[in-house]
């Protein structure tokens, strides 16, 4: 039986834990897997005051911070039911993969969320080697090169239009007939003279040259053609999809499925907050996951000092 319970150890997670643990709160961590999105990137060039470093770095730095203090960490644990307390019973349980149930007097939902991939040759093996999910992350790196980037909706053209200011050109291609951004930023984007945009194109195949993107394939769904264009860079924008599947109905969540939050972090349930990617917040990095990480284990403490049972 735990004061605290985290669901997720990425960034969210284990800040969460560790603001938990320093309040002397009985803490848990269930992560499917320790250290989230960050194990798989490779360099990270925007969490303020560490200059640069890579995922797995990060993810041994966040780890060990964590193991300083009395937090129960259970790497490798799905999370797949969550009950909400009910009437006198004060405790929130959750139902792991492995059949355990653990309960808490207060739970915190830091899952994150998932890119949606293209699934062409090539996208896992040249996933960053160019092929890139995260334009405020990965921009810089191709400063002065040209790029593609794979999606018209509103990611998509925010970040062509983010991208423009940095590379040299950006080719973006949608696959529907027309763009699904807001006319505002279509046509900022039309005004900017380094971008190219493409309808109706499937993109096929990244190509590289065995150890960085040098291009893609696609075609033209209106006339059935092959295209290649050359390229450095390949920003996917199709989704970002929260890890949320199992939290239907249990907890309000946005028609994108990301879980509704108010200020302190806390959810439409009482007493269950959520942090990070996985919820309304509108960007998605680490140190905002980090924050609100934070923000939500001290919501959690306010809900505690004020509800909790002996
Ligand atoms: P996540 O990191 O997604 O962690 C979620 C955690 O929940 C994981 O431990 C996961 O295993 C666990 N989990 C999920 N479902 C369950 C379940 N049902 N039961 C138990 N555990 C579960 N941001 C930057 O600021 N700078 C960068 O340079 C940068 N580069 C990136 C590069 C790539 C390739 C990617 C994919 C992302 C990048 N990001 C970057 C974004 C950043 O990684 C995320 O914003 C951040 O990791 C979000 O943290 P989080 O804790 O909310 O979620």
């Amino acid at each position: 039986v735990f004061d605290m319970l985290v669901v997720g150890g990425g960034p969210a997670g284990a800040s969460a834990a560790i603001y938990s643990a320093r309040k002397g709160l009985n803490t848990g961590v269930v992560a499917d897997k320790f250290g989230g999105q960050v194990a798989e990137t490779v360099a990270i060039e925007n969490f303020i005051s560490v200059k640069a470093t890579e995922g797995p770095k990060l993810v041994a730095n966040l780890e060990s911070h964590v193991r300083e203090y009395d937090v129960d960490v259970m790497d490798n644990q799905l999370g797949v039911k969550l009950t909400p307390s009910q009437g006198p019973n004060p405790y929130h349980e959750l139902l792991l993969e492995n059949g355990a149930t653990l309960k808490s007097q207060t739970l915190l939902l830091a899952t994150g969320a998932r890119w949606r991939e293209m699934n062409v040759p090539g996208e896992q093996e040249y996933r960053g080697k160019g092929v890139a999910y995260c334009p405020h992350c990965d921009g810089p790196l191709f400063k002065g090169k040209r790029v593609a980037v794979i999606g018209g909706g509103n990611s998509g053209i925010e970040a062509a239009i983010d991208l423009a200011n940095i590379v040299e050109h950006v080719t973006v291609l949608e696959f529907d007939i027309q763009l699904r951004a807001d006319d505002v930023l279509q046509r900022k984007a039309a005004s900017m003279n380094n971008i190219t945009i493409i309808t109706q194109a499937m993109t096929t195949q990244v190509l590289g040259d065995g150890s960085r993107v040098n291009g893609l394939n696609y075609t033209d769904r209106a006339t059935g053609e092959q295209h290649s264009v050359e390229l450095a860079g390949i920003f996917v924008q199709i989704g970002l999809v929260p890890n949320t599947e199992w939290l239907k109905g249990v907890v309000d969540l946005t028609p994108r499925g990301e879980i509704i939050v108010d200020e302190r972090g806390q959810t439409s349930v009482p007493g269950i907050f959520a942090a990070g990617d996985v919820t309304n917040t509108p960007y998605k990095q680490i140190i905002i996951a980090m924050g609100s990480g934070a923000t939500a284990s001290l919501g959690a403490f306010d809900y505690l000092i004020r509800h909790s049972v002996p």
